[in-house]
C-alpha cells in the first residue's frame, strides 16, 4: 500500500461506529469520513455501564456533561457492588476511588493490614470516599488536588442514545452518513486490501482505510480478511445473556449491582427513566428457560418488556488491525460486561489507532505495535474478570465449584500469589485497572494477605491507629456537602 490515507470508511453505526466517527474527525479533520449503517440490522442495544476514562473521551470532544447525561438518560456510577460472589449473602464494592491515602512507598492496603493487627475495626472500604458516597446514595463533583478527597466516577447511560448523541456531533463536524446494508467487501486481488464496500442498494463506498464496527458480525476483519478469533471460553465460559428493562427505582443508586446467582450473574443498572437488567450465564450450566426464570424472579421493579437473548463468544481477533482494516468494538472481541469494559476498549482502541495513524502509507511497524498493545490490554482485562469467578468459595452449584478449577493464565496466577504472600500488586502498563481495583477485588473475594510491606511494619500500634483515625475522619468530611444522587441529577441536568 503506497497511497496516503485520504478517506476512512466506518462500517457500522453502533456505539463503536459513532465513537470512531466523532473522534477520528475531531483529531484528523482533513480526512474524509463516511459511516455506513444498516437500518435493517440494527445495533446490539445493550451496554449501559462505563468506567472513568470515558470522561476524558467526552471532554476531548467538547461534550457538555450535563447535556450528555440529560440526553442519554445518564446517571453517575461510583462503583460496582459485587453481591454473593465470594459466598451467598456477602457483598463488597469495587469502587472507582482509592481507599485511604498515599502514604509513601507502598499501597494503603499494607498500612490497613498493619492497623488491623493493632486492633483496627474499620474495613478497608470505610476509608474510601466512593464507598461512603455509595452507602449514603450521594454524589457531588469534588474539585481538589488533595488525593484524600478524590472521587473517580463514570456513567450509566443508554448506549443507543449515546450513539445518537455522538452522531449529531460527528455529522456537524462533517462525517457523512450513508444508510445501507453491506453485501460484499471488495478486496484487491493481489494485496487483499479492502478497496470498497458494496451495498445491497447498489451504492459502493470506496476508501483507503476501513474501520470495522459491524459488531459481532465481524464483517470485514473476520469474514472478509479471515482473521482468526481466539476463543477464551475455557477461561470464561459464559456464552449468553438475557437483557430486560424494568421500571426505575424511586431512588437512583450511584453504582451498578452485579449479583451472582447459582449459575451466572445479574446486572442492575440505574438510568433516569428505567433500570437495565440482565443475566449473564453459560448455556453449559443453565437452560434458557431457567435463565429466564432466574432473571425475571430477581427483578426488583416491574419488567417493561420481554427479555431478549444475546449469544456471544468470549475472546478476541488474533489481530485487531490487519491490512487496511482496524476492528473497533465487538467486531474485534468480546469480554462479558462484568467490569463494564467494552465501551472503554472502543475508546482505547481509537486512541491507540490515532497515536499510530499513518501519515502516508500503512506501516507494518505501527500495525505490529497496535496489535501487541491491543492483545495485552484485552488479556489484562480478561485476567481481572477471571479473578472474580476463580476466587469464590461457593458450594451451592457445580458452576461455582468448576470456576475454582479454571487453569489460570500465568500472569494472573503470579498476581494472586504475590498478593497472598505480601499484599503486593504488580501491574502491567496496559492494565486499565490499577492497584486499588485489584486490591478491592482480591480482598472482596476473600484473599487475606499473609504479610505486608516493612515500611508499614515500622509503625507502633498507637501510631498506626492514630494515622488511620485521621484518614477516616478526613474521608467523612466531604459527605456533608454532597447532594443525594437524585438531587444532583435533577439540579445539574435540568435543561437550561
Ligand atoms: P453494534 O452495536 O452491534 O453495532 C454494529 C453496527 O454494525 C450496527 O449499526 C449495524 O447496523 C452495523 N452492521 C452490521 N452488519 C452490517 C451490514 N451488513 N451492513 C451495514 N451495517 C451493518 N459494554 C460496556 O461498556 N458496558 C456494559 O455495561 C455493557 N453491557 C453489555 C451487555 C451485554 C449482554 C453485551 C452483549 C454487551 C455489553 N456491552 C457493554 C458491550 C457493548 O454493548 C458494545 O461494546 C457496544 O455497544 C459497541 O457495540 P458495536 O458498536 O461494536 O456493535
Amino acid at each position: 500500500m503506497t497511497s496516503p490515507i485520504r478517506k476512512v470508511v466506518i462500517a457500522g453505526g453502533g456505539t463503536a461506529g459513532w465513537m470512531s466517527a466523532a473522534l477520528l474527525k475531531k483529531v484528523l479533520p482533513h480526512l474524509e469520513i463516511e459511516l455506513v449503517e444498516s437500518p435493517d440490522i440494527g445495533t446490539i442495544g445493550v451496554g449501559e455501564a462505563t468506567i472513568p476514562p470515558i470522561q476524558t473521551f467526552n471532554q476531548f470532544l467538547g461534550v457538555d456533561e450535563n447535556a450528555f447525561l440529560r440526553e442519554t438518560n445518564g446517571t453517575i456510577k461510583l462503583a460496582i457492588s459485587f453481591e454473593n460472589w465470594r459466598v451467598p449473602g456477602e457483598s463488597y464494592l469495587h469502587t472507582f476511588g482509592a481507599p485511604g491515602a498515599t502514604l509513601g512507598f507502598c499501597g494503603f492496603q499494607h498500612f490497613w493490614l498493619r492497623a488491623k493487627q493493632a486492633g483496627l475495626k474499620q474495613s478497608l472500604w470505610d476509608f474510601d470516599l466512593n464507598y461512603l458516597s455509595c452507602k449514603a446514595g450521594k454524589f457531588n463533583k469534588i474539585q481538589t488536588e488533595n488525593q484524600v478527597y478524590s472521587m473517580g466516577y463514570a456513567y450509566h447511560f443508554d448506549s443507543s442514545l449515546y450513539g445518537q448523541f455522538l452522531r449529531r456531533l460527528a455529522e456537524q463536524a462533517g462525517v457523512k452518513r450513508t444508510e445501507g446494508t453491506i453485501d460484499h467487501v471488495a478486496q484487491n486481488t493481489q494485496t487483499g486490501f479492502v478497496e470498497a464496500l458494496q451495498l445491497k442498494n447498489g451504492k459502493q463506498l470506496k476508501g483507503d482505510m476501513f474501520i470495522d464496527c459491524t459488531g459481532m458480525q465481524g464483517l470485514l476483519l473476520q469474514k472478509a480478511l479471515g482473521v482468526n478469533y481466539e476463543d477464551w471460553s475455557h477461561w470464561l465460559c459464559a456464552d449468553s445473556a438475557l437483557a430486560v428493562p424494568s421500571k426505575r427505582h424511586e431512588h437512583t443508586l450511584p453504582y451498578t449491582r452485579s449479583i451472582a446467582h447459582k449459575v451466572g450473574w445479574q446486572w442492575r443498572i440505574p438510568l433516569t427513566n428505567r433500570n437495565g437488567n440482565g443475566l449473564v450465564y453459560s448455556s453449559q450450566y443453565l437452560t434458557e428457560n431457567d435463565a429466564h426464570d432466574t432473571l425475571m424472579s430477581n427483578l426488583d421493579t416491574e419488567a417493561l418488556d420481554a427479555p431478549r437473548t444475546i449469544r456471544f463468544k468470549t475472546g478476541r481477533t488474533e489481530q485487531q488491525w490487519a491490512k487496511n482494516v482496524v476492528g473497533i468494538g465487538l467486531s474485534s472481541g468480546f469480554l462479558e460486561p462484568l467490569e463494564s469494559t467494552s465501551i472503554h476498549l472502543i475508546q482505547s482502541g481509537l486512541v491507540r489507532l490515532l497515536k499510530l495513524f499513518p501519515k502516508d502509507e500503512i506501516l507494518a511497524s505501527s500495525q505490529a505495535l497496535y496489535n501487541r498493545d491491543s492483545k495485552e490490554e484485552f488479556e489484562t482485562i480478561r485476567d481481572f474478570i477471571i479473578l472474580h469467578y476463580y476466587q469464590n468459595e461457593r458450594t451451592d452449584s457445580d458452576f461455582w465449584q468448576d470456576m475454582r478449577r479454571i487453569a489460570l493464565p500465568d500472569r494472573l496466577q503470579q498476581k494472586i500469589a504475590a498478593f497472598k504472600d505480601s499484599a503486593t500488586i504488580f501491574n502491567e502498563n496496559s492494565d486499565i485497572f490499577r492497584d486499588a481495583s485489584w486490591v478491592q477485588v482480591m480482598m472482596g473475594q476473600g484473599i487475606i494477605p499473609k504479610s505486608y510491606h516493612p515500611s508499614a511494619g515500622a509503625y507502633s500500634d498507637e501510631a498506626i491507629l492514630s494515622l488511620m483515625q485521621k484518614i477516616y475522619q478526613a474521608k467523612q468530611q466531604p459527605l456533608g456537602q454532597m447532594l443525594s444522587h437524585d438531587e444532583f441529577l435533577t439540579r445539574f441536568t435540568a435543561a437550561k
